[in-house]
């Protein structure tokens, strides 16, 4: 690869494009098809006032990028940060498309920001936000046009703040135009914990796959958020070791387990896992680069980039984040044969549970947690299969094998739909 600064390294637009380019050009892609698929088809950027609690008025920019809907309705969360911005949301969409594809779920890719600190805001701050990012955005917004989903910053109250604000608009209640929402606004069993629990079925399968042992495998993970405790929790549960939980603000490390039931009640009375008495505090970065069998990056995007990839010592990195190894870094752990369950199949449970939401919603017919698990199982497992199979046929790694199985489910379907003119 050519030499880049670190900047475009841990562009996300870059790094996304990147591995869209190489799989583009391994698929033989029609060049016609390459230009359509490569970027975005709509990119909508607002400016909007809130009234705040002192009486000002501020005006928010938000984002939602639709980047296809070839094989179906947009369907990606939006992400309330201070730091996000148009390339890393276009990214984001991308990455919806290719991960549909991969789970082979019918709807596109898209993706939502708004430029706040949700942490610094009221309750009553950010439901006007909510609704008013909604109301700018609503003629792109529909159960069979872009369905929006929680991300960084945004949980089931502000999906019900959507879901409710869509609904005064059409003048009818209409669940379906959000997913991840509270389980009694037509939210679905399963759905908040369900990007942890597919992180496990993965796992699963690769030990599987590479003829490890599951009672006893050492796991470490990045990020105690929604995604990183339940893949914490359900993965102790299926009988392996947590040794290690890296914070922004802190790191924990037990080599004998931590108990992350325990920790789960701590955080919850203090707010922060810091200070848990079950395992010793620790430096986070450091925490990437102690030895394990499993890595979880399930925070944020270019934590393993050219800067720390040569000292990574996991034999599996399961990719719980979007976006969080940089394209120089993939080919650093490639050298080391590091196996990479890459985001795009690795995060998938969450959209495929998205998906039972939407289902369910549109059925007006809501189903036990059982069967929520286990389509989930049955869906992840195969998708599994599917990346590593195609990874072996055409000699090419796991994340490289998923971008072209997704790029070559989206570009057929353009090609049978034909070019609208
Ligand atoms: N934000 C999640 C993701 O990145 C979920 C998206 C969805 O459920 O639509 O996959």
């Amino acid at each position: 690869m050519a030499t880049i600064t670190l900047e475009q390294e841990i562009n996300p637009w870059e790094a996304q494009a990147a591995r869209f380019d190489f799989a583009a050009r391994k698929l033989n892609l029609d060049e016609g098809l390459w230009k359509v698929l490569r970027y975005p088809s709509r990119e909508i950027i607002v400016h909007f006032p809130v009234a705040m609690d002192d009486g000002r008025i501020e005006v928010f920019t938000g984002f939602r990028v639709q980047h296809s809907q070839a094989r179906g309705p947009g369907k990606g969360g939006i992400r309330y940060s201070p730091d996000v911005n148009l390339d890393e949301v276009r990214a984001l969409a991308s990455w919806m498309t290719w991960k549909c594809a991969v789970v082979n779920i019918p709807f596109g890719g898209a993706k939502g920001g708004v430029i706040c600190d949700p942490k610094k805001m009221s309750m009553g701050e950010l439901e006007r936000m909510t609704r008013r990012y909604t109301a700018e955005i609503i003629e792109f917004l529909g159960p069979e046009k872009d369905v929006p989903a929680p991300d960084m910053g945004t949980n089931e109250q502000v999906m019900a703040w959507i879901m409710d604000t869509y609904s005064m608009h059409m003048r009818q209640t209409v669940t379906s135009v959000v997913t991840g929402k509270p389980l009694n606004i037509g939210g679905s069993r399963g759905r908040k914990e369900a990007t942890g629990r597919g992180i496990g079925i993965v796992c699963d399968e690769a030990l599987r796959h590479l003829g490890m042992q599951r009672d006893g495998c050492r796991v470490i993970i990045q990020g105690f958020g929604n995604v990183g405790s339940n893949a914490a929790r359900i993965m102790m549960e299926k009988g392996y070791k947590i040794i290690g939980i890296a914070e922004y603000d802190g790191g924990l490390y037990n080599p004998n387990g931590i108990d992350i039931d325990q920790l789960f009640e701590f955080r919850q009375r203090n707010g922060t896992v810091l200070g848990f008495r079950g395992a010793e505090a620790f430096d986070p970065h450091e925490l990437l680069l102690t030895d394990c069998e499993i890595l979880i990056p399930a925070a944020t995007e270019n934590v393993i980039t050219s800067r720390n990839a040569d000292r990574i010592k996991a034999r599996v990195i399961c990719e719980g984040a979007n976006g969080p190894t940089t394209a120089v870094a993939d080919e650093i752990l490639a050298d080391k044969k590091v196996f990479i369950i890459p985001d795009i199949l690795a995060n998938s449970g969450g959209v495929t549970a998205s998906y039972f939401e939407w289902v369910q919603d549109r059925q007006g017919y809501f189903w036990k947690e059982a069967l929520v698990n286990e389509q989930l199982e049955s869906i992840l497992a195969e998708s599994f299969d599917d990346v590593v199979r195609y990874s072996e046929a055409h000699a090419v790694n796991n994340r490289i094998a998923a971008y072209m199985l997704a790029i070559d489910r989206v570009a057929f379907t353009i090609k049978q739909r034909g070019i609208y003119a």
